[in-house]
């Protein structure tokens, strides 16, 4: 099933494109625009080193350029969400001595920064897609496309989607006789390139990797819609005119499904950065579960939040040694080109120079 090209460009010229013009980043341009970053925490359980770490480089980067922050919660996944969460996020970031400009807290142009209040906006945004047919219902299970999957995957590859629903058109969905179904954005062959400001030039063919991917889940039986997370990223980074996105590198493999959704909107990508996360010492990812680490736990120990924010910033390569400091008192010597690209691993002496 092809996407539709000529209606395509109808979408510029409808005014669709036309009526989000402003969202169109224009970094590199002649007109240097403002540097905007964002600080995406998700209220699954409580902020811990590794985000903490990860926040202080996305607002390094931002305030090296005198850009501004946008503080977005991203709860779309509702099942995962712990009440209080949010609050705490908020508290433990401030905490930091880190600030942004916009957000649940303070408001904004773009207002609702909280995820969970803005699925009129996905809504939206995902009708375009099923309009010009860039989206496909799918009704695979887990298991179906794991058992269709041509070849065995390794490591962190994702299973390729095999295409089993990819001649159905959008508008067939009305017709499905099913309660509950996936859209599926079709990729394109080809790599999708983009100079990442760590990594450097990176190139993904999403035929290859993954195929085409789910962008939503409809559950008629309950009359409920739930964005994926790729296209409500993607929305909300458009329209909160974020235009350098600084993020764990776990998250390498969304950048070119989101620069897919990005220019299926034709709205321009944002920079992206891509940092490595934090291990513990067996070469665990750190996770929320693991309270030694979270930074309430370290304040609760007594742990100074300057003396927190000096041994980061030396975890980010900005010093050799612990200087109790204030986020800000970094921003001259910041540079995201120089953040080390190893994993950062968090030792058990690191755990103790933090709170003795
Ligand atoms: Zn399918």
């Amino acid at each position: 099933m092809e996407i539709d090209e000529s209606r395509h460009a109808g979408i510029a010229r409808g005014g669709f494109a036309l009526s989000h013009s402003n969202a169109r980043s224009t970094v590199g341009s002649d007109r240097e625009p403002r540097v905007r970053g964002r600080l995406a925490p998700s209220p699954t359980g409580s902020l811990h080193l590794g985000h903490a770490r990860s926040f202080l480089i996305a607002w390094l980067a931002a305030r090296r350029e005198r850009g501004s922050i946008a503080l977005r919660i991203e709860d779309i996944d509702s099942t995962r969400v712990r009440p209080g969460a949010t609050r705490a996020a908020i508290t433990d970031l401030a905490a930091l001595g880190l600030d942004w400009d916009e957000g649940p807290d303070c408001g904004g142009f773009a207002a609702p920064y909280v995820q969970s209040k803005r699925f009129e906006i996905y809504q939206e945004y995902l009708d375009r897609l099923i309009e010009y047919n860039y989206v496909y219902p799918c009704t695979c299970t887990r298991g179906d496309i794991e058992r269709a999957a041509s070849a065995p995957h390794a490591g962190d590859e994702p299973v390729r989607y095999p295409g089993t629903c990819s001649s159905r058109s959008a508008a067939e969905a009305v017709k499905l006789g099913v309660d509950s179904f996936a859209w599926r954005f079709r990729v394109r062959a080809g790599e999708i390139a983009w100079d990442d400001l760590v990594l450097g030039r990176r190139a993904i063919d999403l035929s290859r990797f993954g195929g085409d991917f789910v962008v939503a889940r409809v559950d008629r039986a309950y009359g409920r819609f739930t964005p994926a997370y790729q296209l409500a990223v993607t929305v909300d980074d458009a329209l909160m005119r974020i235009n350098r996105v600084v993020r764990g590198d776990d998250l390498v493999l969304s950048t070119p499904r989101q620069i897919a959704l990005y220019r299926a909107f034709q709205f321009s990508p944002p920079q992206f950065a891509h940092i490595p996360l934090g291990y513990d010492e067996s070469g665990r990812r750190l996770a929320k579960r693991d309270s030694s680490i979270t930074v309430r736990s370290l304040l609760d120990r007594g742990a100074d939040p300057r003396r927190l924010i000096g041994a980061l910033a030396r975890e980010c390569g900005l010093t050799n040694e612990i200087v109790p400091s204030r986020p800000a008192d970094w921003i001259d010597r910041f540079e995201l080109s120089e953040i080390p690209r190893d994993k950062w691993i968090v030792t058990s002496k690191f755990l103790q120079e933090l709170v003795s």
